[in-house]
């Protein structure tokens, strides 16, 4: 793991792009940081306390500066599942309101058991975090010489997803809701993919210099039009198809060599989006 420095007073890990494995120990995800004067921000903690620890080491050892903020973009594994190092340092924990309700549902309990399973003793350590505070709409915050805004983009890739927009800086931290050059994951059982392309017109309309999202390089606002081409082309698709009767094996075989399938995670994520667009599109009006 390696700070990277991506702007001035903006850095980053940088975690490679695959499913968790023993070989990559699960940083599958950037995570960031903003330095104020009077401390850090951190936006996702990565995969598991081992790597957030490490993750905090790095930050310490760059300016020696208590970690005031860890601000979890939605509740997948790779971006919340390292929390309780940053509550150890006393950090306050912020998610949307919707996570904290999957936290006291007992959900997430269920979710880290399942992933437990499928990936086995690296997620051993993890402990389910309970945020401090929680976003409906909209929330910010100063620190030092920063101004912070975290907006809720939900439901999206998730029922969780917020970002957090530097106004003075034109960043923003997109969490999974924005990929360039690689398939985004729009299967989770929460996803909704017909408002996700109203959160991206929603970004589109920001005045934005750099995307910093959970798993590419820093990105330019091209970053949106990428994504947004990706899920209209599957809703679009599978809709035409479903109004010709066409039957679901026969759809996913259509859908399978397109310009989409050189990119990487086509192969993990791209039937599992088909899945859950050709399910949801019955029920939206
Ligand atoms: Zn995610």
């Amino acid at each position: 793991m390696e700070l990277i420095k991506v702007k001035e007073n903006i850095f980053m890990v940088k975690g490679i792009s695959g499913l968790p494995s023993k070989e990559n120990k699960g940083f599958i995800s950037n995570a960031y940081a903003v330095k104020t004067k009077e401390g850090w921000v951190v936006i996702d903690s990565l995969s598991t306390p081992e790597l957030s620890k490490e993750f905090i080491s790095l930050l310490k050892k760059k300016y020696n500066q208590p970690i005031k903020y860890l601000v979890i973009t939605h509740y997948h594994l790779d971006h919340y599942f390292g929390a309780s190092e940053f509550k150890k340092e006393k950090a306050v924990i912020v998610t949307h309101e919707n996570l904290k309700n999957l936290y006291e549902e007992g959900y997430l309990d269920t979710y880290l058991e399942n992933i437990k399973k499928l990936f086995g003793d690296i997620f051993k350590n993890v402990k389910l975090t309970k945020p401090d505070v929680t976003v409906k709409d909209r929330y910010s915050f100063k620190l030092g010489e920063k101004n912070f805004v975290v907006l809720s983009m939900t439901p999206a890739h998730t029922n969780t997803d917020i970002v957090v927009y530097l106004p003075k800086e034109k960043v923003l931290f997109a969490g999974d809701l924005v990929y360039k050059n690689r398939i985004p994951f729009i299967g989770d059982s929460f996803s909704n993919s017909k408002n996700w392309l109203n959160v991206l017109e929603k970004m589109k309309k920001m005045d934005i210099d750099v995307i910093l999202a959970g798993h590419n390089e820093p990105l330019d606002k091209s970053a949106i039009d990428f994504t947004y081409r990706y899920i209209s082309f599957l809703r679009e698709e599978i809709s035409k198809m479903k109004d010709e009767d066409i039957e679901y094996d026969k759809i996913k075989e259509t859908l399978q060599n397109t310009e989409w399938s050189k990119y990487p995670m086509f192969k993990v994520f791209h039937n599992k989006n088909i899945y859950k667009i050709y399910n949801d599109l019955d029920f939206e009006f």
